[in-house]
Order: C-alpha cells, then structure tokens, then sequence
C-alpha cells in the first residue's frame, strides 16, 4: 500500500530532490519561524476557535496562537539552538522575524475571526461536529507495481454560506500556492467520503486578511487530479529525484543538506 497526501505531491512538484532529502534521507530540517506561525494559527483558528462551536473570545484565541507559537519556538531551539542559522524572512535577524510573526499571528486571527463571522460562513456539520480538520482517506487506484494508492489527510474547513452552498477552505499564513492541487484534492475526497457535493474552494490568505476567488473545483476533472498523485507515486517509486534549484532553494529547509542548493 502507497500512503500519499496532498502535500506529499506539492512538495515533490516543487523539488523531487528536497522530497527525498527529508522523507527517505533523514536530512536535517533548519526551523523557520513561519512554520510555527502557520502551524499556531492553525491551532488557534481550527482547533480552539472552530472546533469548540465559536466558544472562544478573541482573546482566548490569541492566547493559544502565542502559547503554541512560543511552543514552537523552544522546539527549534532544541534542534538548532544557533538562531543565526534558521530560515527567517527577508534580512532580519531570526529573533526580530519571531517578535514580528507573533505580533502579525495574533491580528490575524482575530482579523479571521471576524472576518468569517461576517461573512456569514460556518462549518458544515458532520455526526454533530463541525467540519473543521476534516480527517479523509480514499482509495484512488493501483500504482506502478499493483499496490494501492491511498490518500489521506485533513481538510482545514468544510463551511457553508448563508444559502448552505458548501466551501471547501485552506488557510494560508504564507504566500497563495502556485496551484489549486491541495483544493482539487479535497473536493474529491468531500465529495467521495462524505457524499457533500462541493463545488467550490478556496484559500484564505491571513497576510491580506481575504480569500482568494473561489476556485470552480469541477473545472479540474477528478481523473486528473487523481493521475498526478498516480504519476508522482510512480516517480517515487522508481526513485526519480531530480533537484530543481533556483526559487525553491531559498526556502527549503533542507538546503544545508543539498548539493544543488543555489
Ligand atoms: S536546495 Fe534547492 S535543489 Fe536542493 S533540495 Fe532544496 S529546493 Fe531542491
């Protein structure tokens, strides 16, 4: 059996070499503080605000961004207690980029919180819960030597508006994905284990506190979608790994283990 995920195929798309590094070389990661800023958010937006029914105050919310942000933290201490040598955001130091993520976090989730709660968007509601970390796994087929391929993972947020027309949401602390992939992916799986039919998704970019357009998800068709997880299966499995320097190396934390890095 082949275990895939949506962000197994961004992430070999962005650099084979880089999806080989760190899940089948054990290379070092280098923390960057943007990580646990997506990462807390996540936690404080899903987790605490959403899935709790809306319990949570602004501030009980910011609470728990900085609380799991500073987590975070202590973790990459541990890993690489040399600040100087993280990944961080433009020519600031590592400690100005982590003060500075922190404050931003902290708007952006009440900027969120609002923001939904206007716009009249709340979770759909699945065995009484609501649909926020949507957990799926679905069997798309056989892979280059007959084994199946599963893909499986968490949808940040199924909501529905106020005509319970259903969205499917990703939120993004960081710049919008190259490509729709991630939503194409979760409209099948919503779609396949939940029978909801879901038509649209979108990303929610926190730095400029919106979504992108809805993104028509049966513009893409499922066999598709469903061919490049097949083809980046296939690729892993033959050991195709090729490294594609330029933009992605700036980024990539496993750079320090990479010949190729330019
Ligand atoms: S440094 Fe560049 S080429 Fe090397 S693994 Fe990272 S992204 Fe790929």
């Amino acid at each position: 059996m082949s275990l895939r995920s949506a962000s197994q195929v961004t992430e070999f798309a962005r650099c084979p070499r880089s999806f080989a590094l760190k899940r089948h070389e054990g290379a070092p990661q280098l923390p960057a503080p943007w990580a646990g800023h997506g990462s807390a958010g996540h936690h404080a937006l899903l987790d605490v605000w959403e899935a709790n029914g809306r319990t949570h105050t602004a501030s009980e919310v910011q609470e728990a961004f900085v609380s799991k942000f500073r987590e975070y933290i202590a973790e990459y201490d541990q890993r690489e207690p040399d600040r100087s040598l993280w990944l961080r955001g433009g020519r600031k130091s590592t400690d100005r980029d982590i003060a500075d993520r922190e404050a931003l976090g902290i708007e952006q989730v009440a900027n969120y919180m609002q923001y939904v709660t206007t716009e009249g968007l709340e979770p759909w509601e699945i065995d009484g819960r609501p649909a926020v970390e949507l957990p799926f796994k679905i069997n798309i087929g056989e892979g280059l030597f007959g084994e199946p391929i599963i893909v499986r993972g968490f949808i940040d947020a199924l909501y529905r508006d106020v005509n319970w027309v259903p969205l499917v949401r990703d939120l993004k602390f960081g710049k919008r994905p190259a490509w729709d992939f991630q939503l194409w992916m979760y409209g099948i799986a919503v779609r396949e284990e939940y029978d909801i039919d879901v038509e649209y998704g979108d990303f929610f970019l926190c730095k400029e506190n919106a979504p992108t357009n809805p993104v028509e998800l049966l513009k893409m068709p499922d066999e598709e979608v469903l061919d490049l997880v097949i083809k980046m299966d296939a690729a892993d499995m033959i050991g195709y790994y090729n490294p594609n320097p330029g933009e992605a190396c700036r980024t990539c934390d496993v750079q320090r283990s990479c010949k190729f890095f330019a």
